[in-house]
């Protein structure tokens, strides 16, 4: 906790009366031998959560020293020897200044302890503070630390504590127990916190809001110019909303207006960009970006800053919150955020193994931060700590955490809401030593980090705590030797070496025989099932081979994932990615867990294999020359894995909609040529034709209309290449229509880690463009025929992997009956 000593001055009078309980060096006897003078003295005044306090302090107190000290109200402690929670008569009498809000007075005088600050959540926190003091800690909701002290004396006291930020949000279930919560400080919505604790922070909607704020439901048919123009029309599908439109502010205040009235509670109100991107590309919006220094954000600020005029008129007490998030990460260069707005910014694409100022990943970040940090003193972090696609993945960030939440202090931030799993039971790797060692550096940034995990393992693992500290370096080790960490990252992800899957077994097996409760059993366990998910989804990467795409040991593969699953299900676990009900996901997985049968065309210079069940994608297509595929595998974890990546055609209803489901057999298959057909539920019937032509893959796309009535349509061929992963070399090269050439490795230090746009007109490649790595090495030339492509899109990634990804788009069309559609794409390796 800050201290800082507010004076020294002593009461003389009360000294003649401290005899018994205070001794010469001021120091005062709480309790000695299972008996106390004392009484807990309550002002008359008290708030429901200094009620409260009185009620957690008398009963920490009985287990510490086995005394009972009575609650008394302020009438009854005369001259009497007590602890006094709260301002009221005694602070008076006193002259001690009482701080408000979260803050706290801790002092002694005469024979006197008081523990006063703001009536909402201060005192309360006071009364926490001092017991962590006297070495109280509240490790996990069932476990805590309430050491014995028959003998209780402290010595004088006079010191002040305050959080060092005003919203502390670790966003864990583990995390969201009321008396776990209250006891560590924290104070964010999804803490159980009620009146009886002081309330909370409370926050509505839950963030991404733009969708409820004006809804496309309500007003896209008849108000389609409230939504953003993209790529020349107007969108109902993955859209924003266009900022500078006067009716839409006016639509968005009578809104949050309303939200408020229904939620009297949230003292912020989040107005926030949908989680995807589709800005606003209106002549109107362009204009602001210009102005603002050509940033996504100009238009978000000046339209939130407006909003918060106007709600400031009618609820000065309320807050508006807005993202700083993905395409609107980098602030504009004019507008501030007005006194009620705050700012919250998350680094969701961040390497989260290291300290952000030492990661050269994070530079790109840290730009944003300062830049931030220079326009508003109000600014918010969100900052993400586990991986979203595994939630039991060994997430190894605890060095990042200790360096970045004081490190966001140093910038002025005075939020910070850390994003966990919050599934129903909870159960993401080390959720529990997490949320506490955040709840400890959210209070106390100075925190010792180090000294809080002894403390933590001590207490929760008894005689295994050594072996569970072993664990935990081991678990860092690759990290510190400079591998980087996402929060996306797949199951193959380099963090988890080999080496801590058996070493780090072998370790916690050995914990698990030194633990001597089932408590630290049943931890030990879960650590286990996180170190076997990651072996199970390992098992279960397909390969090629004998005619069959399949995992090496099929049954392994089963068996693993079949305990993994039955030991998650134990512990009440519900999700294993965000977002994806368990169930779902392990039927997933099981429907997908069979061989597939592969057709192979082959040449002396390239040898293709397709799965044509598997959306009748080309699942590897090497180089003879090299030996090497140049197609990405995609990972056991990835959702609908193995009918995933390779070169495939797909089939939309527009550019912004999810793929429609198709179904695809083979129709013949040869050395050279390989034709499949599939069809969707809406009546399009789909050929792919697959030849190989030297060193070149030649596909011939045909979509057809078989229903009676038009059906809005367009295709994509798509193809994915990777690079060794530990590298971040991948790079793209061709000259576009206009001819420019563009070249180059996708990534440098100073810009995130990964990245992609479409690409229409005169940036369109001119009917070719490359994947290069050059460490693997790498070269697959993606041509097409430009008359038939209007659009491309590109992405790429080195957050985890080194990844590129091509495709190439038919226009979007209205498909008479009969009506076919074509695409030609020829992939080559080089
Ligand atoms: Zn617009
Ligand atoms: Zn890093």
């Amino acid at each position: 906790m800050r201290s800082v000593k507010i004076g020294r001055v002593k009461t003389a009078c009360l000294l003649l009366l401290s005899l018994v309980t205070a001794n010469a060096a001021g120091e005062l006897v709480l309790a000695d031998g299972g008996r106390s003078a004392y009484s807990i003295c309550l002002s008359s005044q008290a708030s429901p959560s200094e009620k409260r306090a009185a009620g957690e302090l008398q009963s920490f107190l009985a287990q510490m020293t086995g005394a009972q000290l009575p609650i008394i109200g302020e009438q009854a402690a005369g001259t009497r020897p007590v602890i006094a929670v709260g301002e009221g008569a005694l602070t008076r009498a006193l002259k001690i200044t009482v701080p408000q809000g979260e803050s706290y007075v801790l002092r002694t005088a005469g024979n006197r302890l008081v523990i006063a600050g703001g009536r909402e959540r201060g005192t309360m926190y006071g009364v926490y503070g001092f017991l962590d003091k006297l070495g109280c800690r509240w490790f996990t909701r069932d476990i805590s630390r309430i050491p014995k002290r028959p003998r209780l004396v402290t010595g004088e006291l006079n010191e002040t504590g305050a959080p060092a930020f005003e919203y502390r949000e670790p966003y864990f279930a583990e995390a969201r127990e009321k008396n776990w919560a209250a006891r560590n400080r924290v104070n964010g919505a999804s803490q159980e916190l009620d009146e009886s604790t002081g309330g909370k922070v409370s926050y509505y909607p839950f963030v991404h809001s733009f969708a409820a704020l004006v809804p496309v439901e309500k007003y896209f048919k008849h108000h389609p110019e409230y939504f953003s123009l993209i790529e020349g029309k107007r969108r109902s599908e993955r859209t924003q909303l266009c900022l500078t439109n006067p009716a839409v502010l006016r639509i968005a205040v009578a809104q949050v207006r309303e939200w408020i009235r229904q939620h009297p509670e949230a003292k912020i109100i989040s107005v926030s960009q949908n989680d995807w991107t589709g800005w606003c590309e209106c002549d109107n919006c362009m204009r602001v970006e210009r102005e603002e220094g050509g940033v996504h954000s100009g238009p978000i600020l000046r339209f939130v800053n407006a909003l918060a005029a106007e709600i400031e008129k009618t609820n000065p007490d309320k807050l508006i919150d807005t993202l700083a998030y993905w395409y609107t990460e980098d602030p504009p260069t004019q507008t501030r955020p007005r006194p009620n707005v705050r700012i919250r910014l998350c680094p969701i694409g961040a390497c989260e193994a290291h300290p952000y100022e030492q990661c050269e990943r994070n530079a790109y970040f840290m730009k944003h931060l300062r830049d931030w940090s220079k326009i508003t003193n109000q600014l918010y972090i969100w900052h993400y700590n586990t991986n979203f696609s595994n939630y039991l993945m060994p997430f190894p960030d605890y060095d990042e955490l200790a360096a970045d939440i004081p490190m966001y202090k140093r910038y002025g931030v005075v939020g910070i809401f850390l994003e966990g799993a919050t599934n129903s039971a909870g159960g993401a790797e080390d959720a529990e030593m997490r949320s506490y060692i955040m709840s400890r550096l959210l209070w106390n940034p100075r925190t010792n980090v180090s000294r809080d995990i002894d403390e933590y393992l001590d207490a929760v693992y008894g005689p295994a705590a050594r072996t569970m500290r072993a664990y935990h370096e081991l678990r860092h080790k690759a990290v510190r030797e400079g591998v980087h960490m996402y929060i996306f990252q797949h199951g193959r992800a380099l963090h988890v070496t080999p080496e801590l899957l058996t070493d780090g077994h072998a370790l916690l097996e050995k914990a698990g025989r030194q633990a001597v409760t089932e408590a630290a059993r049943r931890r030990i366990r879960h650590f286990l099932l996180t170190l076997d998910y990651i072996d199970a989804a390992r098992s279960r990467q397909f390969v090629v081979n004998n005619g069959q795409f399949a995992p090496v040991d099929l049954e392994r593969a089963k068996q693993l994932f079949a305990s993994v699953v039955t030991r998650t299900r134990e512990f009440g676990i519900t999700e294993f990615r965000e977002g994806k009900p368990l169930d779902d996901q392990v039927k997933d997985v099981e429907s997908h867990l069979r061989p597939y049968r592969i057709v192979t065309m082959e040449n002396d210079r390239v040898r293709a294999d397709i799965a044509p069940e598997l959306s009748g994608r080309v699942v590897r297509l090497i180089n003879k020359r090299t030996g090497r595929d140049a197609l990405r595998a995609p990972d056991p974890t990835e959702l609908g894995y193995p009918d995933s990546g390779g070169i495939w055609l797909s089939v939309f209803p527009n550019y912004f909609h999810s793929a429609l489901p198709a179904r695809w057999n083979l129709v013949s298959s040869g050395p050279a040529e390989v034709v499949m057909e599939g069809s969707t539920a809406g009546g399009l019937r789909l050929k792919q034709q697959l030849r190989l032509n030297g060193s070149e893959l030649e596909a011939i796309s045909v979509v057809e209309n078989t229903a009676a009535a038009a059906v809005a349509v367009t295709a994509q061929s798509r193809v994915e290449v990777a690079g060794d992963p530990s590298q971040a070399d991948v790079a793209i090269e061709y000259q576009t229509k206009s001819g420019t050439r563009k070249s180059g490795a996708l990534f440098h230090p100073g810009i995130p880690s990964a990245g992609g746009q479409p690409i229409v007109g005169g940036e369109l490649p001119d009917g070719e463009w490359t994947a290069v790595s050059p460490s693997a090495p790498l070269r697959l030339v993606n041509r097409f025929d430009p008359a038939e492509v209007p659009r491309c899109t590109w992405n790429w990634s080195v957050s985890g992997e080194n990844r590129l990804g091509l495709g190439v788009w038919t226009p979007e069309k209205n498909l008479a009956s009969g009506e076919k559609l074509t695409l030609h794409t020829r992939y080559r390796v080089e």
